[in-house]
């Protein structure tokens, strides 16, 4: 497919969480695959001290903090911004462990989509809706479908979703 504007997204990834690195590059591989799908191009970087605000950084680390550690439901990650503006995805490694082996899927798979929907909540425009769909990728939470869907790599984003994510790279001169 040749597409005359290439949308991209530069990712820093920080691995806090011992996560084993062939569990790693092939959740970063299922990720890139998923942005592929929607016609954004994902690459990775180490992290630095950029103060680009379109880099964004993807946190691995063991588990939720602060007030996420009550909430009703499982949390596997959060988007936040820090006051710079830089997009923060943080993914709670051991909630993801454990979700993989309740739905017994891979690992690697819950991890690749919970870093796509943590990711998707940083480009979708603010105030859409709370970010969340009612169907696929951006679900508030899955059911045992989609852990399935994720296994085979057909947990997506939404048509409508997908052209708001590339309307908003488009928006910001990418
Ligand atoms: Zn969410």
């Amino acid at each position: 497919m040749v597409r005359a504007l290439a949308l991209s997204v530069v990712l820093q990834l920080a691995n806090a969480a011992h996560v084993p690195s062939m569990t790693l590059r092939e959740a970063q591989h299922e990720l890139s695959r998923v942005y592929h799908t929607i016609g954004v191009d994902v690459s990775w970087s180490r992290p630095d001290s950029s103060r680009d605000p379109f880099t964004i950084r993807v946190i691995v680390i063991e588990y939720e903090t602060g007030e996420l550690q009550h909430r009703p439901r499982t949390v596997m990650g959060a988007a936040v911004r820090t006051a710079e503006g830089t997009g923060v995805a943080a993914i709670f490694y051991r909630r993801v462990e454990s979700q993989a082996n309740q739905y017994a899927v891979t690992t690697r798979s819950v991890l690749a989509c919970a870093m796509a929907h943590e990711l998707g909540h940083l480009l979708l425009p603010n105030g859409f809706r709370d970010g969340h769909s009612t169907l696929g990728l951006m679900r508030a939470s899955w059911d045992r479908d989609d852990f399935q869907r994720a296994e085979r790599g057909q947990l997506r984003f939404e048509p409508e979703q997908a052209a708001l994510i590339r309307s908003s790279l488009k928006g910001r001169g990418n």
